[in-house]
């Protein structure tokens, strides 16, 4: 326990350490950076991701703090009725006025992975369900695969879901009407290269989207 303990710290210790050296660092080089920084935020991008810490956004794209809004979750999930979801997703493009959403899944996603088992999870067994649903709806393609690949078309199904979801909100629609572009994406990490692979499903407006879905 104890040694856990000291490991733990040791951890914390290194975090901290690492913090400072970055912030000096920085500071250094470019001593108004986080002047300008404290001012205020304007990103071009909202992530949509999932929790998986190797999908470290700012270092596999190469962006700085407030170029990227983010929220992830397990699976990179977006239902309709999720208010995290949907309060991240207003405040981006009717405040923020981001530009690009995307909408990213990876290889071998554990939630996915999870999904299309019997194994129980807990909770997760319920924000996983859905996925399970998006299975059922594509057995035979999938079954036709092999293991690690069916899990990552399961995952691709998922991002495009995803991505079909965030096209049909109102929010989304409003900016549109009012001229702005705004653009939805589909992208999967690829863990055993490091590369981003678009899905190629980008929404760039209202044309895109089924009179259904369109509200007064
Ligand atoms: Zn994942």
């Amino acid at each position: 326990m104890a040694s856990q303990v000291q490991e733990a710290n040791s951890t914390i210790k290194e975090i901290i350490e690492n913090n400072k050296e970055w912030a000096a660092d920085i500071q250094q080089k470019n001593p108004s950076y986080f002047a300008n920084l404290s001012k205020g935020q304007s990103p071009k991008l909202l992530w949509i991701g999932c929790s998986d810490s190797r999908m470290a956004v700012d270092v596999l794209t190469k962006t700085n703090p407030g170029d990227v809004f983010i929220h992830r979750n397990i699976a990179n999930r977006i239902p309709s009725e999720d208010l995290s979801a949907l309060s991240v997703i207003e405040f981006a493009v009717k405040h923020l006025k981001v530009e690009h959403i995307i909408v990213a899944g990876h290889t071998g996603c554990g939630g996915v992975k999870a999904a299309i088992s019997n194994g129980s999870v807990g909770i997760l067994d319920h924000w996983l369900r859905p996925i399970k649903d998006l299975y059922i709806a594509n057995q035979a393609e999938l079954d036709a695969l092999p293991d690690n690949e069916r899990v990552d078309k399961l995952g691709e199904l998922n991002v495009i879901q995803g991505v079909n979801t965030v096209s049909k909100l109102p929010v989304v629609h409003e900016a549109w009407k009012e001229g702005r572009e705004l653009y939805i994406h589909g992208w999967m990490l690829q863990l055993h290269s490091g590369l981003l692979k678009d899905l190629d499903i980008s929404v760039a407006g209202l044309k895109q989207v089924e009179d259904i879905y369109k509200l007064h």
